[in-house]
């Protein structure tokens, strides 16, 4: 047995589940072990890190990051992804099944997957599987071997790989995950309505919000809704940009469809009136939309009713985004669409969040505690609570920086959040009582979704 290391750290403004207050807390052997009164713990043997004012929250749960390695790793790779999130606060992120060559739509691609992640994960990962046409018999594998759900399209998704399910596949795909009592999350545009729309090219931003609008949104969420109620899989909308979907989402609970939802920080702190001509680092699928869509997302946020505020960082090269200060034309239909941000996606929010009142908490809630319960990782991640791994961050909410992208970890220089200033610095990460050091050894494990018994297969 290694001799017991612990350590007591002590802040003003510890995150519990219960709220903000002052508390010591002691980790032990990677747990968190007891929550005291500030100054209350002695040191006796223990090493003690006073961090003041500066916060201390759980680390944050990031369900939605795309890594791409391997098979497009000059987009993005483990080690470049996990070193971005714990410089960023997030302490466990899961991987999403495509972009990567080969996808994660057979046991074979999480394999591949697994293999490349070892020794270069410096944070806690899991995989998502991906439910695609003509995978309906791969599901069950991947879902034995602990992938955390399955990822599914309902419209072209970018690469030709993941194609995505018609009508009848994803009825076939959720027939399935609910009798194998996975979560379907969702991305959630509808074809029809997304070839219905006028397509004109060119470095105008409102020309592609109108490639992309809201009605796509809606159309697809009430579709996949409709499938949920007939086949009783729990499913789960991705990314919603559009507050028009809401109403919808509040509808199919009442009737007691299982239905979850998650928002991102750039749909939450950037709006369309302010994206420059040619500002493709923010081109994502579904797109920025207005001001005033932005005020519904908060108004919905704070109402409870999205479980998630999750990165969906979906990185490439600055060649494939066309930017101009790269030498592109800033074509926003050619462009590649995703946002590069996962290192800054709680100062993002939070710098967003006082603004409009809001507390740590409720952040620490949308952002760690809301994922990890999403992914079933809430008897262990996301919360300052006894015997939970000890993942941690010191978060200084006063500190405001200016963003570069090229210091960010992230393996490419593009982020929309470029030159912004941006409230909320975080200090230390610590995953299971070790602080994370970018610079040093990776010791990141990787996780597999827990068993529940209300999910055992019939
Ligand atoms: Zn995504």
């Amino acid at each position: 047995m290694p001799i017991s290391e612990t350590e007591v750290i002590r802040s003003r403004r510890v995150v519990l589940p219960d709220g903000e207050r002052p508390a010591d807390v002691l980790v032990r052997d990677g747990k968190i072990a007891r929550i005291a009164p500030h100054g209350t713990l002695p040191a006796d043997g223990h090493r003690v890190t006073d961090l003041g004012d500066t916060a201390l929250l759980p680390g944050l749960v990031d369900t939605h990051v795309h890594v791409n390695e391997p098979g497009r790793t000059e987009w993005e790779g483990f080690a470049t992804a996990t070193r971005a999130a714990a410089a960023g606060g997030v302490t466990t992120i899961v991987d999403m099944p495509l972009n990567s060559v080969p996808p994660t739509t057979t046991p074979a691609g999480l394999e591949a997957k697994r293999k490349t992640a070892d020794g270069q994960a410096w944070v806690d990962l899991g995989f998502w599987g991906g439910a695609v046409p003509d995978n309906l018999a791969d599901l069950e594998p991947l879902h034995r071997a602990g992938v955390f759900g399955f990822k599914s399209f309902l419209a072209p998704s970018g690469v030709d790989e993941f194609p995505h399910l018609d009508a009848a596949g994803l009825e076939a795909a959720l027939a399935e995950q609910a009798r194998l009592g996975a979560l379907a999350i969702i991305h959630a545009e509808d074809p029809a309505v997304l070839a219905a729309a006028p397509q004109q090219p060119g470095v105008h931003y409102r020309d592609f919000l109108a490639s992309r609008p809201a009605d796509a949104e809606t159309a697809a969420v009430a579709r996949l809704l409709d499938a949920a109620r007939r086949t009783g899989a729990r499913v789960h909308v991705l990314h919603v940009s559009s507050a028009a979907v809401l109403p919808l989402l509040r509808q199919a609970r009442a009737d007691g469809v299982q239905v979850t939802a998650e928002t991102c920080p750039h749909y939450l702190t950037l709006a369309a009136e302010r994206i420059p001509d040619g500002g493709t680092a923010f081109k994502c699928c579904p797109p920025i939309r207005d001001e005033a869509n932005r005020d519904a997302l908060w108004e919905a946020l704070a109402a409870g009713e999205f479980i998630a505020v999750v990165s969906d960082h979906s990185p490439s090269t600055p060649d494939l985004k066309l930017l101009p200060e790269h030498g592109g034309s800033g074509d926003f239909a050619a462009a590649w669409g995703g946002i590069a941000s996962l290192q800054l996606g709680l100062p993002a929010v939070w710098t967003e969040a006082r603004r409009r009142g809001r507390t740590l908490a409720e952040v620490v809630g949308w952002m760690s505690s809301g994922p990890a319960r999403l992914v079933g990782l809430d008897g262990r991640k996301g919360a300052v609570a006894v015997g939970h791994d000890a993942d941690l961050v010191a978060f200084d909410p006063d500190a405001d920086f200016a963003v570069h992208a090229a210091e960010l970890h992230h393996r490419n220089p593009v982020t929309p959040y470029a030159g912004r200033t941006l409230t909320g610095a975080v200090r230390t990460t610590w995953l299971r009582g070790r602080v994370v050091d970018p610079g040093g050894e990776p010791f990141g494990v990787q996780l597999t979704r827990p068993s529940n018994p209300s999910e055992e297969i019939q």
